[in-house]
């Protein structure tokens, strides 16, 4: 196909024309909000089997597949999204010192203005939709960026947001070139889905207009199996949460920390769970994803030669197809420790105890290396506890992979370097709006307390004015959390 990109001329004004828009208070009612919302959805429904040609176009997504982490997830976000605006908009009051009465005291979110998201192509739709979602739930005008790796759904994530024909909401296709353009441009948020690298270029451009920004990144978030888990669960899951788009999930299980006693029983377990999603050959399966282009092949390709292959192996340049493969007899330097996968290779790694395990993840967050999920598996909610209390993450799961994302009650974001700042539901209108603090005074008395001339007896009334009202049961009930016997 064509990929059309946009002239770097028209960059400019395409911003300045949603600034337009913005300024005149266009996109601040509820009700545009609301309008808004629902048309993007309808609009992304109506052209469901598009979007999902494109999907299959772009790296042979099997469409239930697409469906449900693409369409199915977008929608969900922006229902849940029209469900709780109202109350996310609506001014949040809270308590005021008794000195300072009387008067309320309240949080109001306002729009921050125009705002710029930015998506890779892995999951092209949801990655750029449901940023955009927030912005316009939040009040802001919005550009959108899809990448250019995904080029038949960029096209048509293009189409649909300029056919909700809003001057506040304006898109930009194209790569680098273009990319750069756009972060040229004065924004009032920016955020960014991608590597790291690249997010260090968001970042310094932001600087130069003390733009903030959200960072949404990657890295190699580890999946740890206790001898006391249910090993056959967990391989099913595991082998779910790395396989699916072909591993080409930013909260993929990068690799597997095991402990010695049950290793080989995963191992077998993880091929069984393969052959039962997708059969003796994977290859010749409709619902396994290709690589996305050539350099993530060959780059995924020389993984393979890493350790011991224990399950597939198998590649086929031509179609860009990896299989399902499972490695064995890795070592902490082996290059595939050395990266983020981002493909369907899956080390696992012997350990000989829970401590090793998190001692292995907790060395690359020594260096930044945060990652981006975690997950464990026990029966156990002792040791559970112990590997979430000591290693940290962007997000975890427990005896399961990926789901912790798809409940929009929890914010979604990395840290240290798989991220800063967060989305989804609530997380995302709150990381596209400013939270304005408010204090409304009566004019009916005014009380001489804090004005000069200062007196023993005024400081000692201040002193206790000053003080907030004590929520004792509330303090109580938080305290009793962390006295549990
Ligand atoms: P990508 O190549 O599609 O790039 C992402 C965006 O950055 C694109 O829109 C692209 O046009 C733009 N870009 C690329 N080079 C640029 C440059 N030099 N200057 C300005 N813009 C540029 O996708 P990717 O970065 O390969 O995505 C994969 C990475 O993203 C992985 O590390 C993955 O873990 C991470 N990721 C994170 C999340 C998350 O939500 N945290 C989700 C998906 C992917």
């Amino acid at each position: 196909m064509e990929f059309i990109t946009t002239p770097l001329s028209d960059i400019a004004p395409k911003v300045t024309e949603a600034r337009r828009a913005f300024d005149d208070g266009r996109t601040k009612p509820y009700a545009w909000r609301v309008a808004t919302l629902e048309r993007l959805r309808d609009l992304l429904v109506e052209r469901e089997d598009r979007f999902l040609d494109a999907l299959a176009a772009d790296f042979g997504k099997p469409r239930a597949e697409a469906w449900l982490t693409e369409i199915g997830f977008t929608v969900n976000d922006v229902n849940h999204t029209l469900a709780h605006l109202p109350l996310w908009m609506k001014p949040d009051k809270v308590a005021t010192p008794v000195a300072f009465k009387p008067g309320k005291s309240y949080i109001v979110s306002e729009p921050v203005g125009v705002t710029c998201v930015i998506a890779p192509w892995n999951y092209p739709v949801q990655l750029l939709l449901v940023p955009v979602v927030a912005a316009i739930a939040a009040g802001n005008a919005v550009l959108a960026k899809p990448s250019e790796l995904a080029p038949h759904t960029a096209a048509e994530l293009v189409s649909l947001l300029d056919d909700l024909g809003d001057p506040a909401i304006a898109s930009v296709q194209g790569g680098v070139a273009e990319t750069t353009e756009l972060l040229a441009q004065r924004f009032d948020h920016i955020l960014y889905t991608g590597n790291s690298r690249v997010a260090r270029i968001v970042m310094r451009a932001a600087a130069e207009h003390l733009t903030p920004v959200t960072l949404e990144l990657g890295g190699k978030s580890p999946a740890i199996v206790s001898r006391n888990a249910n090993i056959d669960v967990a391989a099913k899951r595991i082998a779910w949460g790395k396989f699916v788009n072909a591993g080409q999930t930013c909260i993929a299980p990068d690799y597997v920390l095991v402990e010695r006693s049950v290793h080989d029983q995963l191992v077998r377990a993880l091929g069984t769970s393969i052959e039962s999603f997708y059969g003796s050959d994977p290859q010749a399966s409709p619902d396994f994803t290709r690589i996305v282009n050539e350099p993530h092949f060959h780059r995924i390709e020389k993984l393979l030669h890493n350790g011991t292959v224990a399950i597939g192996g198998q590649s086929d340049p031509d179609t860009r197809y990896i299989a399902p493969t499972v490695l064995t007899g890795i070592t902490k330097d082996d290059p595939v420790m050395g990266e983020e996968i981002f493909g369907p290779v899956l080390p696992v790694i012997a350990v000989d105890s829970l401590d090793e395990a998190i001692r292995f993840v907790n060395d690359g967050a020594a260096k930044g290396d945060k990652p981006l999920a975690l997950y464990t598996f026990s029966e156990s909610d002792d040791e559970n506890d112990t590997v979430l209390a000591n290693a940290t993450s962007g997000g975890a799961c427990v005896n399961g992979t990926l789901l912790h994302i798809s409940n929009p009650a929890l914010p979604f974001g990395g840290v240290g370097e798989s991220g800063m700042g967060a989305y989804h539901g609530k997380f995302g209108f709150d990381t596209f709006s400013h939270q304005r603090s408010v204090h409304t005074r009566s004019t009916k008395i005014d009380p001489a307390l804090m004005y000069p001339p200062y007196t023993p007896k005024k400081e000692k009334l201040l002193r206790k004015g000053m003080v907030m009202p004590d929520p004792r049961d509330v303090a109580a009930k938080a305290r009793s959390y962390f006295h549990k016997p």
